[in-house]
Parts: C-alpha cells; structure tokens; sequence
C-alpha cells in the first residue's frame, strides 16, 4: 500500500474508528444502565433517552406510584399517617428513589424521613397547594433541587395538615453517573487502542523497509558492494529501495570497470617498459660499442649507427601511439571530415601499400567493385592511419613464407564494405571478441616476440566509430585474419567548407 494511502486509512481508522466504537460502547452501555434503572426505580414508559438526560422527570415519575398509593392511604383513612411503621415502610420505598416523605402538621413537623427535610421545610409549599401536587408536583430550586408532591389533609389535632413526598433531583442518579465513568473509560480505552494499532500498523509499514534500508547502505558504506537490497512492497520505500538497489549495482559494475582498468594499466605500463626498454637496451648497446671502438671500420660504424636510428624510431612510434591514444580516448582528435570519391581515395592507399608490401616481399592484390560516383565523408589522415594499422598488423602477425595481403573494397547497400584480408597467424575464435578492447593482446602475441601495445586496435575502433561507421573481424587461426569496416555512403549531400 503507497505511503500516503496508508496515512489516508491511519487518519480515516483514528477518526471513524474510535467514533464508531464509542458510539457502540454508548448504546451498549446506555442500555444496561437504563435496564438496571428502570428496575431499580420501577420506572416504565419513559424512553431510554428521557431516563438518561431528565433524572428530574425520571425520579419524579419513580415516586409516582408510591405517592399515587399513599393518597389512596389517607383518604381512606388518614389515621394511617400516625402509624409510624406504614410511614417507615413508605419512607424506605421512597429513600430508594432518592425521595422521602416529610409530614407537616400545623406548623409542627411530625415526621421528617431525610435530615435534609429540616433544611427545606420552611420553603415546603402551604396548605391547598394539592393540586399542582397531582400535576407532577412543586419544584423548589435554589442550592438545594426538590420536587414537593403533597397531599392535604386535617390531622388529628384538626388543623391543616400536609403529607410531601419529596424527590431530591439536585443529585444525579447514581446508576448515571456510574455510566458516565464508564463512558470515559471506555472512550479512553478505544482511543488508546485505534490509535495505537494504526500508529504501529503505519510505523511497520515505514520502519521495517528503513531498517533493511539502513543495514544495505552501512554494508555499501563498508565496501560491500554485494549485499543485495530485497524489494518488498511497491510504495514509495520500495521505490525508494528499487533505486537504491539500481545504484548498487551500477556502483558495483563501476568499481569491476575500475579494476580491470587499473589492471589494464598496469599491464600496459608494464608492456611499456618492456617495449621501451628493448631498443633502448640495444641503443645502449650500440653507443658502448662505438664508445668503446668496437665499430672500427666506417662499415661497421654505418650499420651501428643505422640499428640506433631505427631502434630510436621505434620508440618513437610508440610513444606517438601512446600520445594518440590519450588524445583519441578524451576525444581532444579534431577531425577534418570531406567529402571524397571511394574509389580515388583507395586506389591511392592501394598504390601506396603495393609499394611498400612489395618491397617487404608481400603479395599484394586490390579489387574496387564500387561505383566510380560512390563518395564517402573521412578524415582522409584518420582513415589511413586506420588502414596502415590494420596493415602493419597483417605485417606483424604474419610467420608464412608466401606473405599474402589483399584489400577489396565492396558495395554493400548504402554502405562502403572495406576488407582487409591476410594469411597470417589467425586469431583464435574467443580472443576475436577482445581485439579492439584497449590493451588487448592475444595469447600468441603477448608470448612472441612482436612488440605491441594493444593500444592499435582500440585507436582503429574509436576512429570507424566517430566517422559513424563500425568495424570487426573474422578470422581462422593458422590461416588468416579478415578486417571488415564499413563506412555509409554520402547520400544526403555534405557541404565541404
Ligand atoms: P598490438 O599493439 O598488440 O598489435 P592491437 O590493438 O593492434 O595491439 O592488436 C590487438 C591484438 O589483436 C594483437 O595483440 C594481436 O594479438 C591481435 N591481432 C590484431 N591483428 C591481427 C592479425 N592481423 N592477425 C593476428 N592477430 C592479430
């Protein structure tokens, strides 16, 4: 469930929740309450609301009926009010219903059943006053709250005599005031409870994935970059915690990449040194001879001189190559791109390589079967140093007596298909993958004597790439290895500046 959903329903539950509850709490306890008083104080008729909320109608309609019973007592015989038993017994009936009787006999009080009489009798309505007796009684307010229901009679003595049930209704009844500490406990209760269920229900719902959350990234923080963060739920924390595991495992494929980058390095700075370290070894060589006149005829001293200039330039090379290489990579290469006939352009690399492959005894075979028209956009520089690398790779991975290398250029569609094809060592079918990855060199290479960085191939990659075009290769190991690039075709017209 989504966050905000889940605080929807917390808000609704601690709201509706409790309300609902109490509201069943009321009418369940209301009921009970009412029963007990309707039983305690023989009341019937009234409503459960009435008996609640009115205690004054309630107790005065509880006295009725002994006050209804004692008047059919005194006018039959009103002798009865001087038996003090029938007046305890009344008396007691009425203490129950929070009421009792008081009898005022001229101005004399001949029974009082409350100790609270004698506090009211003075306000006790007079003689005569029967009548609003029956119509439920006098209500006497002021500090002390009492209905006066009265009956009128001469006594004994012949004076004006008056018997008052009296009903205290200041007091709230008892079994009320018990429902109202009932209600509050319980509202107390209910509320503790809803709430406190859903706070727990909400904190679940953003603690545990927090929690889980806080163990990943202390182990991401420590270095643990395995540690998989599981996704449960699909609210904003499992978003949160998807993100999270998207970042661990780009961090993860990051720091791979860095090491193998620093071992790719470390490698090349070792293949470097070694590389560097030969002609230099050599050069040194030949300076020592020469300083120490072992080059004693001008023959000698030429052909000594000529080994330290080509050692020299092989250094040279390389270095260009590592220079190139650091400029290619940060793309800091400016590319002077025009727009130049296919068949122009390979011709001349054509003319160029057969001398120079013939003159190192290498059979050399070119075939153009594109479109004389066919134009292509190149940096012309760039894309010899391509085709001369590829070359001089055929050149170096080649032990055959009968060298062979041949260079097609092919119509492919709207693309230029150029191969470079030699009868060299092969490459084997796992390695072939890796060729153009930077300092890459296969098995057989790195164990022979070639020289080499690995860095050619990765030049030769990235260049294809910034003129758009792709390249790769096919190869059999023992019998040759085939270059192919492919460059698309000037269609839409490039403006040469
Ligand atoms: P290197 O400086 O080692 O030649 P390259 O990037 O030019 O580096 O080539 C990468 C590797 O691919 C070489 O070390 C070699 O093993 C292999 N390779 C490239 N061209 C050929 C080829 N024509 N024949 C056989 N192996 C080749």
């Amino acid at each position: 469930m989504k966050l905000r959903t889940r605080l929807v329903v917390g808000f609704l539950s601690v709201t509706i929740l409790p309300l609902m509850l109490f509201v069943a709490v009321i009418i369940f306890f209301s009921q009970m309450q009412v029963k007990t008083i309707k039983q305690n104080y023989g009341v019937t008729g009234s409503n459960s609301y009435e008996i609640l909320v009115n205690s004054m109608t309630t107790l005065g309609n509880a006295a009725e009926p002994v006050y209804e019973a004692m008047k059919q007592d005194v006018w039959k015989n009103p002798a009865i009010l001087t038996d003090i038993t029938y007046l305890e017994k009344v008396n007691n009936k009425l203490n129950r219903m929070n009421s009792y009787l008081v009898i005022r006999d001229g101005n004399e009080l001949t029974f009082v059943g409350s100790d609270m009489g004698y506090t009211i009798y003075k306000m006790l309505p007079e003689y005569g006053n029967e009548e609003s007796s029956s119509e439920g009684g006098t209500y006497i307010g002021g500090d002390i709250q009492v209905l006066a229901r009265q009956i009128d009679y001469i006594s004994d003595t012949e004076a004006e005599a008056s018997v008052f049930v009296i009903t205290d209704v200041g007091r709230v009844i008892p079994e009320i005031g018990r429902l109202f500490q009932n209600l509050c406990i319980a509202a107390t209760l209910v509320l503790i409870l809803t709430a406190g269920g859903i706070i727990i229900w909400i904190y679940r719902g953003v603690a545990i994935p927090l929690a889980r959350m806080k163990i990943a990234t202390q182990n991401i923080k420590d270095g643990n970059l395995d540690y998989e963060l599981e996704v449960v739920s699909d609210d904003e924390l499992g978003q949160l915690c998807r993100d999270f595991e998207e970042m661990r495992v780009r961090l993860k494929d990051n720091a791979t990449e860095k090491i193998a980058n620093d071992k790719r390095s470390k490698e090349l700075i070792s293949n470097i040194s070694h590389d560097l370290k030969t002609p230099i070894t050599a050069i040194k060589g030949y300076v020592e001879g020469i300083m120490d006149g072992v080059a004693d005829t001008p023959e000698k001293m030429e052909r000594y001189i000529k080994t330290i200039y080509n050692k020299a330039n092989e250094m040279d090379m390389l270095i260009n190559e590592l220079t190139l290489y650091s400029k290619i990579d940060s793309d800091n290469v400016p590319y002077n791109f025009e727009l130049i006939s296919v068949t122009d352009y390979f011709e001349d690399c054509a003319a160029d390589l057969r001398m120079e492959l013939e003159a190192r005894k290498v059979v050399f075979t070119y075939e153009n079967e594109v479109n004389r028209n066919t134009k292509i956009v190149v940096d012309a520089e760039q894309m010899k140093r391509v085709i001369n690398n590829i070359v001089s790779n055929s050149l170096k991975y080649m032990e055959k007596q009968e060298k062979r290398i041949d260079l097609r250029v092919k119509d492919a569609g709207d693309f230029v298909q150029i191969e470079i094809e030699d009868n060299g060592i092969g490459i084997a079918v796992k390695e072939l993958a890796y060729i153009f990855e930077r300092f890459y060199r296969t098995d057989t290479s790195r164990n022979s004597s070639t020289g080499g960085s690995g860095i050619g191939l990765s030049i030769v990659k990235k260049i294809a790439e910034d003129h758009g075009g792709k390249i790769w290769a096919t190869s059999e190991e023992g019998k040759g290895t085939t270059m192919h690039l492919v460059l698309r075709k000037n269609q839409e017209g490039f403006a040469n500046e």
